[in-house]
């Protein structure tokens, strides 16, 4: 693919985010109430605690890697399928920033630690590899090494997911958007989000 098409596809995904994410008569920070507790590989929101995203211009920026989920939760909300569970990727070397590619219309996303190399399909991706035509991430500041967050929605009095969410915050600018989002069933969310 080429170059070009990779960064428009990286704006694109990236306005669509901050589009979404956008607020009317938004003051200079928006707080994102999240609720979490430790629960093994993922997070149940079960406790309150205070996320804090900044805006400066159009963007939403984070300070750490957890404020990926306040802007999961915000624009999941908006889209009718609020995360409930979330999980960080994390590399089996212990890094935190990846290139990541994905098709989102297949349903599919696979990160490349940024450290060690090792390549892994996020979730569920892996059975949808043969069909997908997976684009590069990057964020618009240019770096492509990100940190990533998944948050998933569950089917009501279930613990089977019906839709993911895939966040990501630039660890060198601080922009912290969805880059994608798709309807994902698979039965067993803590399942799921032990893969991320
Ligand atoms: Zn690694
Ligand atoms: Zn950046």
């Amino acid at each position: 693919m080429a170059a070009a098409d990779l960064v428009t596809h990286s704006l694109q995904k990236w306005w669509e985010s901050v589009m979404v994410g956008k607020r009317p008569n938004a003051d200079s920070q928006v707080a994102a109430t999240a609720h979490m507790e430790n629960f093994s590989s993922c997070e149940k929101i079960s406790k309150e605690v205070d996320r804090v995203l900044n805006q400066r211009g159009k963007y939403w920026y984070g300070d750490s890697q957890a404020d990926i989920r306040g802007e999961v939760l915000r624009y999941s909300k908006r889209n009718g399928y609020s995360a409930q569970y979330f999980a960080d990727a994390i590399c089996s070397c212990g890094n935190r920033e990846f290139q990541l590619s994905l098709d989102d219309n297949e349903g599919a996303a696979v990160r490349r630690c940024s450290k060690c190399g090792i390549q892994h399909a996020i979730g569920d991706s892996g059975a949808y590899l043969d069909d997908a035509k997976l684009e590069e991430c990057g964020c618009p500041c240019g770096n492509d090494d990100l940190e990533i967050t998944v948050g998933v929605s569950l089917y009501a009095n279930s613990e089977d997911v019906r839709w993911l969410h895939l966040g990501c915050r630039c660890p060198q600018c601080g922009l912290t958007a969805v880059y994608g989002d798709w309807k994902c069933e698979f039965v067993g969310y803590d399942l799921l989000l032990q893969k991320v």
